[in-house]
């Protein structure tokens, strides 16, 4: 297992969209072990293969991302390969967004309440959940990030081109 390097916006593999995974081979089950082992190390709870720069429909998250009563301090992940959203209901306020690609930046975005998503597991078994709340949102932002979209292209015009100042600014300074 490897940490590898988290790409920040504008990279160009995070805003393009995604292939399915056709065949899960070695090189995926190490993609997927090194997304985890980078995503705790980060810290976050989600990431998608394109954040490391590989256009492929993979993502991984923190299974105890939705329990906070859960104070188990073991580190354990999930997969999903080519995951679909295939049913939306409800909308809540995910409040102080952030992504691991995107560097000091938080906003809140709109989503859906409840999920259901549709994927292969590392096995390559078909699977299919109900995800709510905290785990809904993350569903939501880790699937955008296969089709290019970030959670500051779900936010306002106004306050995205906020953003885009700050960070040009940023940029301009180092
Ligand atoms: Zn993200």
């Amino acid at each position: 297992m490897a940490i590898r390097n988290i790409l920040t916006y504008p990279e160009k593999s995070l805003l393009q969209p995604s292939d399915e995974v056709e065949i899960i081979d070695n090189e995926i089950r190490t993609l997927i072990d090194d997304m985890g082992e980078t995503m705790f190390n980060a810290p976050g709870v989600g990431l998608a293969a394109p954040q490391v720069g590989i256009n492929k429909r993979v993502i991984v998250y923190d299974i105890h991302a939705g329990n906070p009563d859960d104070d188990s301090l073991t580190h354990e992940f999930k997969a999903l390969i080519n995951p679909k959203i295939i049913e939306t209901s409800g909308s809540i306020i995910s409040e102080k967004e952030a992504c691991l690609s995107v560097v000091d930046y938080s906003a809140d975005v709109k989503r859906y309440e409840t999920v259901v998503v549709k994927a292969l597991d590392i096995d390559g078994n078909p699977i299919e959940f109900k995800a709510e709340n905290i785990l809904s949102v993350i569903m939501q932002h880790e699937i955008d990030h296969l089709d290019g979209i970030l959670f500051i292209n779900r936010i306002s015009v106004l306050k995205r081109s906020l953003y885009k100042k700050k960070l040009a600014k940023e940029l301009n300074s180092n």
